[in-house]
Protein backbone atom coordinates (compact mmCIF):
# COMPACT_ATOMS: atom_id res chain seq x y z
CA UNK A 1 0.00 0.00 0.00
CA UNK A 2 1.27 3.48 -0.78
CA UNK A 3 2.18 6.03 1.99
CA UNK A 4 0.39 9.10 1.66
CA UNK A 5 3.27 11.25 0.91
CA UNK A 6 4.11 9.34 -1.77
CA UNK A 7 0.88 9.36 -3.51
CA UNK A 8 1.34 13.20 -3.27
CA UNK A 9 4.78 12.77 -5.07
CA UNK A 10 3.45 10.17 -7.87
CA UNK A 11 0.26 12.78 -8.63
CA UNK A 12 3.11 15.91 -8.84
CA UNK A 13 4.92 13.73 -11.23
CA UNK A 14 2.37 13.54 -13.36
CA UNK A 15 1.48 17.33 -13.63
CA UNK A 16 1.14 17.87 -17.49
CA UNK A 17 1.12 14.13 -18.89
CA UNK A 18 -1.51 12.76 -20.75
CA UNK A 19 -4.66 12.23 -19.07
CA UNK A 20 -4.10 8.13 -19.32
CA UNK A 21 -1.10 8.40 -17.06
CA UNK A 22 -3.79 8.64 -14.53
CA UNK A 23 -4.27 4.98 -14.72
CA UNK A 24 -1.21 4.31 -12.68
CA UNK A 25 -3.52 5.29 -9.62
CA UNK A 26 -4.99 1.50 -9.71
CA UNK A 27 -5.00 -0.30 -6.76
CA UNK A 28 -4.69 0.51 -2.75
CA UNK A 29 -3.17 3.51 -1.25
CA UNK A 30 -3.41 4.81 2.41
CA UNK A 31 -4.42 8.04 3.18
CA UNK A 32 -4.13 8.52 6.95
CA UNK A 33 -7.17 8.55 8.18
CA UNK A 34 -8.60 6.07 5.72
CA UNK A 35 -7.15 4.02 3.32
CA UNK A 36 -7.91 4.29 -0.70
CA UNK A 37 -8.80 1.71 -3.14
CA UNK A 38 -9.26 2.76 -6.84
CA UNK A 39 -10.97 0.46 -8.64
CA UNK A 40 -11.23 2.02 -11.68
CA UNK A 41 -9.60 4.92 -13.71
CA UNK A 42 -11.47 6.93 -16.32
CA UNK A 43 -9.87 6.96 -19.55
CA UNK A 44 -10.54 10.86 -20.24
CA UNK A 45 -11.45 13.92 -18.67
CA UNK A 46 -15.10 13.18 -20.54
CA UNK A 47 -15.52 10.01 -19.57
CA UNK A 48 -17.72 9.18 -16.90
CA UNK A 49 -16.04 9.84 -13.52
CA UNK A 50 -13.41 7.31 -11.75
CA UNK A 51 -14.47 5.04 -9.00
CA UNK A 52 -13.30 4.74 -5.73
CA UNK A 53 -13.77 3.73 -2.36
CA UNK A 54 -12.26 5.05 0.85
CA UNK A 55 -12.07 2.53 3.62
CA UNK A 56 -11.95 3.08 7.18
CA UNK A 57 -10.97 0.01 9.52
CA UNK A 58 -14.56 -0.43 11.88
CA UNK A 59 -12.10 0.41 15.32
CA UNK A 60 -11.21 3.55 14.07
CA UNK A 61 -14.71 4.50 12.68
CA UNK A 62 -15.74 3.33 16.69
CA UNK A 63 -19.46 3.23 15.44
CA UNK A 64 -21.59 2.71 18.94
CA UNK A 65 -22.13 -1.31 19.29
CA UNK A 66 -25.64 -1.08 19.91
CA UNK A 67 -26.52 1.20 16.73
CA UNK A 68 -25.22 -1.86 14.35
CA UNK A 69 -25.95 -4.96 15.73
CA UNK A 70 -28.85 -5.17 13.84
CA UNK A 71 -29.51 -5.21 9.49
CA UNK A 72 -32.02 -1.96 10.23
CA UNK A 73 -29.39 -0.09 12.63
CA UNK A 74 -26.95 -0.65 10.18
CA UNK A 75 -28.92 0.77 7.01
CA UNK A 76 -30.02 3.83 9.22
CA UNK A 77 -26.51 4.74 10.03
CA UNK A 78 -24.81 4.13 6.62
CA UNK A 79 -27.62 6.58 5.49
CA UNK A 80 -26.36 8.79 7.91
CA UNK A 81 -23.07 8.45 7.22
CA UNK A 82 -24.12 9.12 3.12
CA UNK A 83 -25.70 12.03 4.38
CA UNK A 84 -22.72 13.34 6.26
CA UNK A 85 -20.41 12.24 3.52
CA UNK A 86 -22.33 14.02 0.41
CA UNK A 87 -22.29 17.38 2.26
CA UNK A 88 -18.60 16.86 3.04
CA UNK A 89 -17.86 16.40 -0.55
CA UNK A 90 -20.15 19.63 -1.56
CA UNK A 91 -18.09 21.87 1.30
CA UNK A 92 -14.52 20.56 0.25
CA UNK A 93 -16.40 20.88 -3.70
CA UNK A 94 -14.59 21.85 -6.79
CA UNK A 95 -12.43 25.15 -6.82
CA UNK A 96 -13.06 25.58 -10.44
CA UNK A 97 -13.43 23.79 -14.06
CA UNK A 98 -10.59 20.88 -14.33
CA UNK A 99 -10.20 21.28 -10.86
CA UNK A 100 -11.63 18.01 -10.40
CA UNK A 101 -14.80 16.66 -7.99
CA UNK A 102 -15.82 14.44 -5.34
CA UNK A 103 -19.23 13.17 -5.63
CA UNK A 104 -21.17 10.25 -3.64
CA UNK A 105 -24.93 9.52 -4.27
CA UNK A 106 -27.10 11.66 -1.90
CA UNK A 107 -29.93 10.29 0.01
CA UNK A 108 -33.34 11.84 -0.45
CA UNK A 109 -36.30 12.15 2.16
CA UNK A 110 -36.31 8.26 2.25
CA UNK A 111 -33.91 5.77 4.38
CA UNK A 112 -32.99 2.85 2.47
CA UNK A 113 -30.36 0.18 1.62
CA UNK A 114 -27.97 1.73 -0.01
CA UNK A 115 -24.47 1.01 -1.75
CA UNK A 116 -23.09 4.19 -0.94
CA UNK A 117 -22.04 3.89 2.76
CA UNK A 118 -21.96 0.29 3.52
CA UNK A 119 -20.71 -0.94 6.53
CA UNK A 120 -18.89 -4.21 6.36
CA UNK A 121 -17.06 -6.91 9.22
CA UNK A 122 -13.99 -5.04 8.92
CA UNK A 123 -14.67 -1.45 7.25
CA UNK A 124 -17.12 1.25 7.03
CA UNK A 125 -16.93 1.49 3.25
CA UNK A 126 -17.60 4.62 1.59
CA UNK A 127 -17.95 4.69 -2.42
CA UNK A 128 -17.20 7.76 -4.14
CA UNK A 129 -16.97 8.88 -7.34
CA UNK A 130 -14.08 10.95 -8.53
CA UNK A 131 -13.93 13.21 -11.86
CA UNK A 132 -9.83 13.66 -11.92
CA UNK A 133 -8.48 17.26 -12.46
CA UNK A 134 -7.04 17.97 -15.82
CA UNK A 135 -6.57 20.84 -18.22
CA UNK A 136 -7.55 19.99 -21.75
CA UNK A 137 -6.25 16.22 -21.66
CA UNK A 138 -3.44 16.79 -19.59
CA UNK A 139 -3.30 15.82 -15.66
CA UNK A 140 -3.25 18.54 -13.35
CA UNK A 141 -1.10 16.92 -10.72
CA UNK A 142 -1.08 19.25 -8.20
CA UNK A 143 -4.54 19.69 -8.47
CA UNK A 144 -4.98 15.95 -8.19
CA UNK A 145 -2.39 15.29 -5.46
CA UNK A 146 -4.85 18.17 -3.15
CA UNK A 147 -8.03 16.01 -3.82
CA UNK A 148 -7.00 13.12 -3.16
CA UNK A 149 -4.68 13.84 -0.08
CA UNK A 150 -6.37 16.23 1.45
CA UNK A 151 -10.08 16.36 0.38
CA UNK A 152 -10.27 12.84 0.73
CA UNK A 153 -8.59 12.04 3.68
CA UNK A 154 -10.87 15.33 5.48
CA UNK A 155 -14.07 13.78 4.12
CA UNK A 156 -13.06 10.66 5.57
CA UNK A 157 -12.44 12.00 9.12
CA UNK A 158 -15.80 14.04 8.84
CA UNK A 159 -18.30 11.80 8.20
CA UNK A 160 -16.80 7.92 8.69
CA UNK A 161 -15.40 8.62 12.08
CA UNK A 162 -17.71 8.88 14.76
CA UNK A 163 -15.58 11.45 16.86
CA UNK A 164 -16.10 14.16 14.48
CA UNK A 165 -19.79 13.35 13.92
CA UNK A 166 -23.32 14.56 15.60
CA UNK A 167 -23.60 11.82 18.11
CA UNK A 168 -26.55 12.44 19.24
CA UNK A 169 -28.21 12.96 16.12
CA UNK A 170 -26.97 9.53 15.07
CA UNK A 171 -28.46 8.19 17.65
CA UNK A 172 -32.05 9.98 17.25
CA UNK A 173 -31.72 8.55 13.43
CA UNK A 174 -31.41 5.23 13.77
CA UNK A 175 -33.98 5.40 16.85
CA UNK A 176 -36.72 7.01 14.31
CA UNK A 177 -35.93 4.30 12.03
CA UNK A 178 -36.34 1.56 14.45
CA UNK A 179 -39.68 3.28 16.06
CA UNK A 180 -40.66 3.42 12.30
CA UNK A 181 -40.07 0.06 11.57
CA UNK A 182 -41.86 -1.61 14.70
CA UNK A 183 -44.72 0.41 13.97
CA UNK A 184 -45.19 -1.06 11.02
CA UNK A 185 -44.35 -4.64 12.41
CA UNK A 186 -47.70 -3.95 14.38
CA UNK A 187 -49.95 -3.18 11.71
CA UNK A 188 -51.03 -6.55 10.49
CA UNK A 189 -51.84 -7.98 13.98
CA UNK A 190 -54.57 -3.79 14.56
CA UNK A 191 -55.99 -5.21 11.34
CA UNK A 192 -54.78 -1.98 9.89
CA UNK A 193 -53.16 -1.35 6.31
CA UNK A 194 -51.69 2.27 7.14
CA UNK A 195 -51.52 4.35 9.62
CA UNK A 196 -51.54 8.40 9.17
CA UNK A 197 -49.66 10.33 12.29
CA UNK A 198 -51.60 13.69 14.08
CA UNK A 199 -49.50 16.51 12.82
CA UNK A 200 -48.24 14.97 9.94
CA UNK A 201 -47.32 17.10 7.21
CA UNK A 202 -48.83 15.29 4.23
CA UNK A 203 -48.30 17.74 1.01
CA UNK A 204 -44.80 19.04 -0.72
CA UNK A 205 -43.32 22.04 -1.39
CA UNK A 206 -44.37 21.87 -4.80
CA UNK A 207 -45.26 19.31 -7.63
CA UNK A 208 -41.51 18.51 -8.16
CA UNK A 209 -40.40 18.75 -4.61
CA UNK A 210 -40.45 15.87 -2.21
CA UNK A 211 -39.78 19.11 0.32
CA UNK A 212 -42.57 19.47 3.22
CA UNK A 213 -44.66 22.95 2.56
CA UNK A 214 -44.01 25.51 4.70
CA UNK A 215 -45.53 25.19 8.01
CA UNK A 216 -46.89 28.57 7.54
CA UNK A 217 -49.18 27.15 4.55
CA UNK A 218 -49.60 23.23 5.46
CA UNK A 219 -52.70 22.15 7.10
CA UNK A 220 -51.35 19.13 9.82
CA UNK A 221 -53.30 16.13 9.44
CA UNK A 222 -55.79 15.03 12.43
CA UNK A 223 -57.31 12.21 12.58
CA UNK A 224 -60.94 11.78 13.06
CA UNK A 225 -61.80 10.17 16.57
CA UNK A 226 -63.64 7.15 15.64
CA UNK A 227 -60.65 6.11 13.30
CA UNK A 228 -57.54 7.19 15.77
CA UNK A 229 -55.45 4.25 16.75
CA UNK A 230 -52.23 4.68 19.40
CA UNK A 231 -48.83 2.85 19.59
CA UNK A 232 -46.32 2.78 22.08
CA UNK A 233 -43.18 2.82 20.51
CA UNK A 234 -39.50 0.59 22.00
CA UNK A 235 -38.00 4.41 22.57
CA UNK A 236 -40.91 5.18 25.13
CA UNK A 237 -42.42 7.47 22.94
CA UNK A 238 -46.48 6.77 21.67
CA UNK A 239 -47.65 8.35 18.40
CA UNK A 240 -51.41 8.93 17.88
CA UNK A 241 -53.04 8.74 14.22
CA UNK A 242 -55.86 7.33 11.91
CA UNK A 243 -55.47 3.83 11.41
CA UNK A 244 -56.75 2.98 8.04
CA UNK A 245 -58.59 -0.54 8.26
CA UNK A 246 -58.35 -3.39 6.11
CA UNK A 247 -61.03 -4.05 3.97
CA UNK A 248 -62.76 -1.36 1.71
CA UNK A 249 -61.67 2.76 2.10
CA UNK A 250 -62.85 4.87 -0.09
CA UNK A 251 -61.54 8.57 0.36
CA UNK A 252 -63.91 11.34 -1.12
CA UNK A 253 -64.40 14.70 -0.68
CA UNK A 254 -64.45 18.09 -3.30
CA UNK A 255 -61.63 18.77 -5.62
CA UNK A 256 -58.77 20.42 -4.36
CA UNK A 257 -59.54 19.68 -1.12
CA UNK A 258 -56.40 16.79 -0.56
CA UNK A 259 -57.78 13.83 -1.49
CA UNK A 260 -54.69 13.00 -3.49
CA UNK A 261 -52.24 14.19 -1.29
CA UNK A 262 -53.56 11.79 1.61
CA UNK A 263 -53.08 8.97 -1.05
CA UNK A 264 -49.83 9.97 -2.40
CA UNK A 265 -48.41 10.00 1.44
CA UNK A 266 -49.83 6.83 2.33
CA UNK A 267 -48.10 5.34 -1.15
CA UNK A 268 -44.74 6.72 0.17
CA UNK A 269 -45.49 5.43 3.51
CA UNK A 270 -44.18 1.92 2.52
CA UNK A 271 -40.77 3.13 3.59
CA UNK A 272 -39.15 5.28 6.65
CA UNK A 273 -39.06 9.12 6.27
CA UNK A 274 -36.27 10.96 7.55
CA UNK A 275 -36.91 13.56 10.86
CA UNK A 276 -38.43 16.84 9.29
CA UNK A 277 -40.09 15.64 6.42
CA UNK A 278 -43.42 15.59 7.87
CA UNK A 279 -44.29 12.15 6.77
CA UNK A 280 -42.29 9.99 9.76
CA UNK A 281 -45.60 8.85 11.23
CA UNK A 282 -47.28 7.96 7.77
CA UNK A 283 -46.73 4.15 7.93
CA UNK A 284 -47.79 1.74 5.25
CA UNK A 285 -47.41 -2.28 4.70
CA UNK A 286 -45.09 -2.75 2.94
CA UNK A 287 -46.49 -4.63 -0.06
CA UNK A 288 -49.10 -1.63 -0.78
CA UNK A 289 -49.13 -0.95 -4.20
CA UNK A 290 -50.20 1.95 -6.37
CA UNK A 291 -52.35 0.82 -9.36
CA UNK A 292 -52.98 3.25 -12.03
CA UNK A 293 -54.11 3.56 -15.95
CA UNK A 294 -50.64 3.39 -18.38
CA UNK A 295 -52.11 3.04 -21.80
CA UNK A 296 -49.69 2.26 -24.64
CA UNK A 297 -47.64 -0.08 -21.88
CA UNK A 298 -46.63 -3.47 -22.74
CA UNK A 299 -48.26 -6.41 -21.17
CA UNK A 300 -47.19 -10.33 -21.23
CA UNK A 301 -49.44 -13.41 -20.37
CA UNK A 302 -51.39 -12.03 -17.67
CA UNK A 303 -54.87 -13.19 -16.81
CA UNK A 304 -56.95 -10.20 -16.18
CA UNK A 305 -60.44 -12.01 -17.02
CA UNK A 306 -62.05 -11.12 -13.32
CA UNK A 307 -62.16 -7.52 -15.14
CA UNK A 308 -61.96 -7.68 -19.14
CA UNK A 309 -63.89 -10.71 -20.84
CA UNK A 310 -64.12 -11.28 -24.75
CA UNK A 311 -61.98 -8.79 -26.19
CA UNK A 312 -63.28 -7.76 -29.62
CA UNK A 313 -59.90 -8.30 -31.37
CA UNK A 314 -61.05 -12.27 -29.53
CA UNK A 315 -57.65 -12.43 -27.88
CA UNK A 316 -57.38 -14.30 -24.67
CA UNK A 317 -57.79 -12.09 -21.49
CA UNK A 318 -56.67 -15.46 -19.47
CA UNK A 319 -53.53 -14.95 -20.69
CA UNK A 320 -53.15 -11.35 -22.19
CA UNK A 321 -50.24 -9.87 -24.03
CA UNK A 322 -50.17 -6.49 -25.61
CA UNK A 323 -47.47 -4.54 -27.11
CA UNK A 324 -49.77 -1.24 -26.29
CA UNK A 325 -52.68 -1.93 -23.82
CA UNK A 326 -55.77 0.60 -23.33
CA UNK A 327 -56.30 2.79 -19.74
CA UNK A 328 -58.43 -0.08 -18.83
CA UNK A 329 -56.60 -3.35 -20.08
CA UNK A 330 -53.46 -1.33 -18.68
CA UNK A 331 -55.20 -0.87 -15.17
CA UNK A 332 -56.33 -4.42 -14.88
CA UNK A 333 -52.62 -6.10 -15.66
CA UNK A 334 -51.20 -3.59 -12.97
CA UNK A 335 -53.75 -5.19 -11.06
CA UNK A 336 -53.31 -8.48 -11.74
CA UNK A 337 -49.61 -8.32 -11.47
CA UNK A 338 -49.83 -6.25 -8.40
CA UNK A 339 -51.46 -9.49 -6.30
CA UNK A 340 -48.91 -11.92 -8.16
CA UNK A 341 -46.17 -10.17 -6.73
CA UNK A 342 -47.86 -10.01 -3.35
CA UNK A 343 -49.75 -6.90 -2.70
CA UNK A 344 -52.37 -7.17 -0.19
CA UNK A 345 -53.04 -3.35 0.11
CA UNK A 346 -54.14 -1.69 -3.20
CA UNK A 347 -54.25 2.12 -3.66
CA UNK A 348 -56.23 3.89 -6.23
CA UNK A 349 -57.07 7.54 -7.30
CA UNK A 350 -59.99 8.26 -10.04
CA UNK A 351 -57.04 11.11 -11.11
CA UNK A 352 -54.57 7.95 -12.41
CA UNK A 353 -57.69 5.40 -13.62
CA UNK A 354 -59.15 4.91 -16.53
CA UNK A 355 -63.47 5.49 -15.73
CA UNK A 356 -64.08 2.49 -17.26
CA UNK A 357 -62.07 -0.06 -15.58
CA UNK A 358 -63.53 1.76 -12.53
CA UNK A 359 -67.71 1.96 -12.73
CA UNK A 360 -70.52 1.92 -14.62
CA UNK A 361 -73.35 3.28 -14.15
CA UNK A 362 -77.11 1.80 -14.34
CA UNK A 363 -78.06 3.67 -17.33
CA UNK A 364 -74.78 2.85 -19.54
CA UNK A 365 -75.91 -0.77 -18.16
CA UNK A 366 -79.08 0.03 -19.54
CA UNK A 367 -77.89 0.90 -22.97
CA UNK A 368 -74.71 -1.19 -23.43
CA UNK A 369 -76.15 -5.32 -23.39
CA UNK A 370 -73.76 -6.97 -20.34
CA UNK A 371 -72.44 -8.97 -23.72
CA UNK A 372 -71.28 -6.26 -25.64
CA UNK A 373 -69.43 -4.73 -22.71
CA UNK A 374 -65.96 -6.90 -22.22
CA UNK A 375 -65.17 -5.27 -18.73
CA UNK A 376 -66.58 -6.05 -15.54
CA UNK A 377 -65.82 -3.07 -13.62
CA UNK A 378 -63.61 -2.75 -10.29
CA UNK A 379 -66.87 -1.28 -8.19
CA UNK A 380 -68.01 -5.29 -8.54
CA UNK A 381 -64.85 -6.87 -8.25
CA UNK A 382 -63.36 -4.92 -4.93
CA UNK A 383 -64.98 -6.97 -2.79
CA UNK A 384 -64.31 -10.73 -3.99
CA UNK A 385 -61.11 -9.53 -4.07
CA UNK A 386 -61.09 -8.90 -0.17
CA UNK A 387 -63.03 -11.82 0.42
CA UNK A 388 -61.30 -14.25 -1.68
CA UNK A 389 -57.98 -12.87 -2.04
CA UNK A 390 -57.78 -10.86 0.85
CA UNK A 391 -57.12 -7.94 -0.65
CA UNK A 392 -57.61 -4.56 0.73
CA UNK A 393 -57.87 -1.21 -1.09
CA UNK A 394 -57.65 2.15 -0.10
CA UNK A 395 -59.05 4.52 -2.87
CA UNK A 396 -59.82 8.17 -3.93
CA UNK A 397 -63.49 8.71 -5.66
CA UNK A 398 -65.04 12.36 -5.59
CA UNK A 399 -66.63 11.93 -8.60
CA UNK A 400 -68.71 9.03 -8.32
CA UNK A 401 -71.33 6.89 -4.98
CA UNK A 402 -71.10 4.23 -6.48
CA UNK A 403 -68.77 2.88 -4.14
CA UNK A 404 -70.35 3.56 -0.91
CA UNK A 405 -72.50 0.37 -1.81
CA UNK A 406 -68.75 -1.28 -1.42
CA UNK A 407 -66.74 0.42 1.30
CA UNK A 408 -66.08 -0.14 5.07
CA UNK A 409 -64.76 3.10 5.58
CA UNK A 410 -65.72 6.57 3.76
CA UNK A 411 -63.08 9.19 4.56
CA UNK A 412 -64.21 12.55 4.15
CA UNK A 413 -61.57 15.23 3.24
CA UNK A 414 -63.02 19.24 3.81
CA UNK A 415 -60.28 21.79 3.63
CA UNK A 416 -57.81 19.00 4.15
CA UNK A 417 -59.38 18.02 7.25
CA UNK A 418 -60.50 14.33 7.37
CA UNK A 419 -63.68 13.42 9.13
CA UNK A 420 -65.76 9.92 9.32
CA UNK A 421 -68.42 10.05 6.53
CA UNK A 422 -68.98 6.07 6.46
CA UNK A 423 -72.66 6.53 8.35
CA UNK A 424 -73.66 9.09 6.07
CA UNK A 425 -72.26 7.27 2.94
CA UNK A 426 -73.91 4.47 3.79
CA UNK A 427 -77.40 6.10 3.82
CA UNK A 428 -77.14 7.09 0.55
CA UNK A 429 -75.86 3.91 -0.84
CA UNK A 430 -78.17 2.30 -3.28
CA UNK A 431 -77.00 -1.17 -2.67
CA UNK A 432 -76.07 -1.08 0.93
CA UNK A 433 -75.64 -4.58 1.17
CA UNK A 434 -73.09 -4.51 -1.91
CA UNK A 435 -73.35 -6.05 -5.36
CA UNK A 436 -74.22 -9.85 -5.44
CA UNK A 437 -71.77 -11.75 -7.23
CA UNK A 438 -71.72 -15.47 -8.52
CA UNK A 439 -69.21 -17.95 -7.35
CA UNK A 440 -65.45 -16.99 -7.42
CA UNK A 441 -63.96 -14.62 -9.75
CA UNK A 442 -60.49 -14.88 -9.05
CA UNK A 443 -58.90 -18.34 -10.15
CA UNK A 444 -55.66 -19.98 -8.79
CA UNK A 445 -52.06 -18.75 -9.54
CA UNK A 446 -51.25 -18.66 -12.88
CA UNK A 447 -47.62 -19.84 -13.31
CA UNK A 448 -45.35 -17.30 -15.71
CA UNK A 449 -42.34 -18.67 -16.66
CA UNK A 450 -39.87 -16.80 -18.61
CA UNK A 451 -37.72 -18.15 -21.32
CA UNK A 452 -34.07 -17.75 -21.09
CA UNK A 453 -32.72 -15.06 -22.40
CA UNK A 454 -35.65 -13.10 -23.32
CA UNK A 455 -34.28 -9.94 -21.70
CA UNK A 456 -31.24 -9.63 -23.18
CA UNK A 457 -31.19 -11.62 -26.67
CA UNK A 458 -28.10 -10.06 -27.91
CA UNK A 459 -26.21 -10.07 -24.98
CA UNK A 460 -25.35 -6.59 -25.57
CA UNK A 461 -23.82 -3.96 -22.49
CA UNK A 462 -25.62 -4.59 -18.97
CA UNK A 463 -28.63 -2.98 -18.88
CA UNK A 464 -28.57 1.43 -17.50
CA UNK A 465 -30.67 3.34 -15.55
CA UNK A 466 -31.58 6.48 -17.28
CA UNK A 467 -32.94 9.19 -14.34
CA UNK A 468 -35.53 7.54 -12.30
CA UNK A 469 -38.27 6.42 -14.93
CA UNK A 470 -36.43 4.66 -17.65
CA UNK A 471 -33.37 1.66 -17.49
CA UNK A 472 -32.28 1.00 -21.33
CA UNK A 473 -31.64 -3.16 -21.56
CA UNK A 474 -30.41 -4.74 -25.13
CA UNK A 475 -32.54 -2.80 -27.23
CA UNK A 476 -35.03 -2.46 -25.04
CA UNK A 477 -36.48 0.57 -23.09
CA UNK A 478 -38.35 -0.13 -19.92
CA UNK A 479 -40.51 3.04 -18.96
CA UNK A 480 -41.04 3.40 -15.33
CA UNK A 481 -42.52 7.14 -15.40
CA UNK A 482 -46.05 5.26 -14.12
CA UNK A 483 -44.70 3.40 -11.27
CA UNK A 484 -45.00 5.92 -8.01
CA UNK A 485 -43.48 4.05 -6.07
CA UNK A 486 -39.73 4.16 -7.40
CA UNK A 487 -38.92 7.02 -5.38
CA UNK A 488 -35.20 7.28 -6.15
CA UNK A 489 -33.13 6.91 -9.32
CA UNK A 490 -30.39 5.06 -7.14
CA UNK A 491 -33.42 2.24 -6.81
CA UNK A 492 -34.29 2.69 -10.83
CA UNK A 493 -29.98 1.56 -11.14
CA UNK A 494 -30.22 -1.33 -9.16
CA UNK A 495 -33.54 -2.45 -11.24
CA UNK A 496 -31.20 -2.04 -14.00
CA UNK A 497 -29.11 -4.87 -12.67
CA UNK A 498 -31.66 -6.44 -11.44
CA UNK A 499 -32.53 -7.07 -14.82
CA UNK A 500 -29.87 -8.69 -16.13
CA UNK A 501 -29.42 -10.54 -12.76
CA UNK A 502 -33.17 -12.29 -13.55
CA UNK A 503 -32.44 -12.81 -17.25
CA UNK A 504 -29.45 -14.89 -16.27
CA UNK A 505 -31.29 -16.76 -13.67
CA UNK A 506 -34.02 -17.31 -16.21
CA UNK A 507 -33.82 -21.50 -16.67
CA UNK A 508 -37.05 -21.72 -18.01
CA UNK A 509 -38.12 -23.92 -15.60
CA UNK A 510 -38.71 -20.73 -12.10
CA UNK A 511 -42.08 -18.73 -12.82
CA UNK A 512 -41.71 -14.76 -12.37
CA UNK A 513 -42.79 -14.90 -8.77
CA UNK A 514 -39.50 -17.43 -7.73
CA UNK A 515 -36.82 -15.76 -9.77
CA UNK A 516 -37.57 -12.23 -8.02
CA UNK A 517 -38.01 -14.14 -4.93
CA UNK A 518 -34.73 -15.60 -5.09
CA UNK A 519 -32.98 -12.64 -6.22
CA UNK A 520 -34.11 -11.27 -3.27
CA UNK A 521 -32.73 -13.71 -0.68
CA UNK A 522 -29.97 -13.40 -2.54
CA UNK A 523 -29.86 -9.47 -1.69
CA UNK A 524 -30.50 -10.16 2.10
CA UNK A 525 -28.23 -12.66 2.49
CA UNK A 526 -24.72 -10.38 0.36
CA UNK A 527 -26.32 -7.29 0.69
CA UNK A 528 -27.35 -4.65 -2.04
CA UNK A 529 -24.19 -5.33 -3.95
CA UNK A 530 -25.03 -8.73 -4.80
CA UNK A 531 -26.88 -6.96 -8.11
CA UNK A 532 -23.74 -5.57 -9.21
CA UNK A 533 -21.11 -7.47 -11.38
CA UNK A 534 -18.83 -5.16 -10.36
CA UNK A 535 -18.92 -5.50 -6.00
CA UNK A 536 -18.29 -2.63 -4.50
CA UNK A 537 -19.42 -0.46 -7.40
CA UNK A 538 -21.51 1.54 -8.43
CA UNK A 539 -21.75 3.29 -4.89
CA UNK A 540 -25.35 4.31 -6.45
CA UNK A 541 -27.82 1.96 -5.51
CA UNK A 542 -30.42 1.53 -2.99
CA UNK A 543 -32.60 -1.15 -2.61
CA UNK A 544 -36.01 -0.97 -4.74
CA UNK A 545 -38.81 -3.41 -2.84
CA UNK A 546 -40.23 -6.58 -4.90
CA UNK A 547 -42.81 -5.33 -6.37
CA UNK A 548 -40.98 -2.77 -8.00
CA UNK A 549 -38.72 -5.06 -9.57
CA UNK A 550 -42.03 -6.93 -10.46
CA UNK A 551 -43.26 -3.61 -12.07
CA UNK A 552 -39.96 -3.10 -13.83
CA UNK A 553 -39.70 -6.88 -15.39
CA UNK A 554 -43.93 -6.68 -16.38
CA UNK A 555 -42.81 -3.24 -17.86
CA UNK A 556 -40.01 -5.35 -20.40
CA UNK A 557 -40.83 -5.53 -23.85
CA UNK A 558 -38.29 -8.15 -24.27
CA UNK A 559 -40.19 -10.71 -21.54
CA UNK A 560 -41.09 -13.87 -23.13
CA UNK A 561 -42.76 -16.57 -21.29
CA UNK A 562 -42.86 -20.37 -22.25
P1 LIG B 1 -57.68 16.59 -4.56
O1 LIG B 1 -57.08 15.30 -4.92
O2 LIG B 1 -58.70 16.48 -3.46
O3 LIG B 1 -58.25 17.32 -5.74
P2 LIG B 1 -54.99 17.44 -3.92
O4 LIG B 1 -54.56 16.40 -2.96
O5 LIG B 1 -54.47 17.34 -5.31
O6 LIG B 1 -56.57 17.56 -3.95
O7 LIG B 1 -54.58 18.81 -3.26
C1 LIG B 1 -54.86 20.05 -3.85
C2 LIG B 1 -53.84 21.08 -3.42
O8 LIG B 1 -53.91 21.30 -2.02
C3 LIG B 1 -52.41 20.70 -3.72
O9 LIG B 1 -51.73 21.80 -4.26
C4 LIG B 1 -51.84 20.31 -2.38
O10 LIG B 1 -50.45 20.59 -2.29
C5 LIG B 1 -52.63 21.17 -1.42
N1 LIG B 1 -52.77 20.50 -0.13
C6 LIG B 1 -53.09 19.21 0.06
N2 LIG B 1 -53.15 18.92 1.38
C7 LIG B 1 -52.86 20.06 2.03
C8 LIG B 1 -52.74 20.41 3.41
N3 LIG B 1 -52.93 19.50 4.37
N4 LIG B 1 -52.40 21.69 3.72
C9 LIG B 1 -52.20 22.59 2.75
N5 LIG B 1 -52.29 22.32 1.45
C10 LIG B 1 -52.61 21.08 1.07
MG1 LIG C 1 -56.92 14.37 -6.80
Amino acid sequence: MAEPRSLRRTLESLDGRGYASYKQLRGRHDLGPAGLAVDHVQVDPYAPPSLMRLLVPREAADLPADLVDTAAGRIAVADFLSRRAAEAARRHGPDGRGAGEVSINRPGQEVLERTSVVIGETHVEARLHVALPAAGRRIRGRDAARLLTEVLPRLAEEALHHDALDAEALRAHVTLHRDQLHLRGQLAEAGLVAVVGDGAILPRRSGDSDLPMDSADAVPFSSPESLRVTFELPSGTTVTGMGIPEGVTVIVGGGYHGKSTLLRAVERGIHPHIAGDGREWVITRDDATAIRAEDGRAVTGVDISPFIGDLPSGSDTRDFSTTNASGSTSQAAGLAEAVEAGAETLLIDEDTSATNFMIRDERMRALIPADREPITPFVDRIRPLHAERGVSTVLVAGGSSAFFDVADQVIALDSYLARDATAEARALAEHPEGPTTSGPVFAGERRRVPQPSSLRPGRGKPAKARGRTAIQQDRATVDLAAVSQLVDPAQTAALAHALDRLDEMADGRRDVVELIEALCAQIDAEGLDALSPHRGHPGAMARPRRQEIHAALNRHRGLRLN
